[in-house]
């Protein structure tokens, strides 16, 4: 066993109901005096009670999906004239990539509430879209220093926005086991995430009840800690070329294509295939990720989301050329053209 294993440094505060208390003892504790809050029109509710307790000097709302450039630079710029010290972020991934892209040129220090389970919060990975194309790339600077999870302002969360979003988290877990720096130690938390997820989010698609939603935020801070760590398998690189191209909603891309993902990589992945199986509680990891599915009502396919029949074709090459090299099952153009097919039509894994 020969591995290095980075481990980010960030304070992680689970406080249901109490996320205003929590997140002005952080900022405090960073010596902050000008907060810059982001938080869309949307997530008013739970921002209000937040930057009531902040020293505010910015309310931020315009928040975007995959982070436009020039919305970024509005945002840094807003956050400059203001002379912010500490950016707090309230909502999904989305705003929570927004603050960080404020970060990856101010080096302001991110406390962020999360409201959905997209893990960007635990990640060092930031990314900006621009003419329709999403970079990306890695910096400490991004990497929030607290995360404050209230499992409360995520029980406001529609169904099947929660269902997709947890799959997404379990999407992390799964490509984790195979990512390109895998460890035995991101095996080790994707298997913890795989049961709490699986724990949690049948309850969550059930009555959205606060211990499903608890479990289910757990499952998914941890499922980002392992990606992070593990960094990005078949099932993101497939994702990322499928959302920048068609611009396709991010957490249901994750949802539809990870059962089959999942199936193209285990026949040749024992190891892997054992562990999610054993999370799973199930005597196969493609069996019980079917029966989750089947528990949450799981969307199933790409054609539903907009994705047009021929960009099947037109995304093999680009998902071709960004395959990890370690990926277990040899990915050719005919075995992948079957696979995106599959994820279009909703055929069954
Ligand atoms: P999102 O932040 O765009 O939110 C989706 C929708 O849900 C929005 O309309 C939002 O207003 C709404 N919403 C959010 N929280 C809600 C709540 N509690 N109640 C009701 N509505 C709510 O989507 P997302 O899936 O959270 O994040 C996707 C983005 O995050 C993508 O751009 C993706 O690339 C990025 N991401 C980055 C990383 C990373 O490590 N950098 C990891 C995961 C996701």
């Amino acid at each position: 066993m020969r591995f290095t294993h980075a481990t980010l440094a960030q304070r992680v505060v689970f406080a249901p109901g109490s996320s205003p208390e929590a997140v002005a003892d952080e900022v405090s504790a960073l010596g902050a005096r000008r907060a810059m809050l982001i938080a869309s029109g949307r997530a008013a509710s739970a921002a209000e009670p937040i930057a009531a307790r902040l020293p505010l000097v910015l309310r931020h709302e315009e928040v975007v999906m995959h982070v436009p450039v020039e919305v970024a630079e509005r945002a840094r710029a807003a956050a400059r004239t203001a002379e912010a010290d500490v950016v707090v972020t309230v909502g999904g991934g989305s705003t929570t990539g927004l603050g960080k892209a404020v970060a990856l040129t101010t080096g302001l220090p991110i406390v962020a509430v999360p409201t959905t389970y997209a893990g960007s919060e635990a990640t060092d990975v930031w990314g900006l879209t621009a003419g329709g194309t999403k970079t990306t790339g890695v910096d400490g600077r991004v990497l929030p220093r607290s995360i404050v999870y209230d499992a409360m302002l995520l029980t406001s969360l529609p169904a099947e926005l929660a269902v997709a979003s947890g799959l997404n988290a379990l999407a992390h877990c799964v490509d984790a086991m195979w990512g390109p720096r895998v460890d035995p130690i991101d095996q080790a938390l994707a298997g913890e995430g795989i049961r709490a997820l699986a724990a949690g989010l049948p309850r969550v698609a059930r009555d959205g009840a606060l211990e499903g939603v608890e479990q289910t935020l757990y499952g998914a801070y941890v499922a980002a800690v392992a990606f992070a760590s593990a960094g990005s398998g078949l099932h993101h690189k497939i994702c990322h070329v499928l959302g920048g191209m068609f611009d396709l909603p991010h957490a249901q891309t994750h949802a539809v294509v990870l059962p089959h993902v999942l199936a193209f990589n285990v026949p040749h992945a024992p190891d892997a295939e054992a562990r999610i199986a054993a999370a799973f509680g199930a005597e196969t990891a493609v069996a019980g990720l079917a029966a989750l599915r089947s528990a949450v009502d799981a969307p199933r396919r790409l054609a539903d989301f907009g994705m047009p029949e021929g960009g099947i074709a037109e995304a093999v090459p680009p998902i071709l050329a960004a395959v990890p090299g370690n990926n277990p099952t040899p990915v050719t153009e005919e075995n992948l053209t079957a696979l995106l097919r599959a994820a279009w039509e909703g055929a069954p894994s």
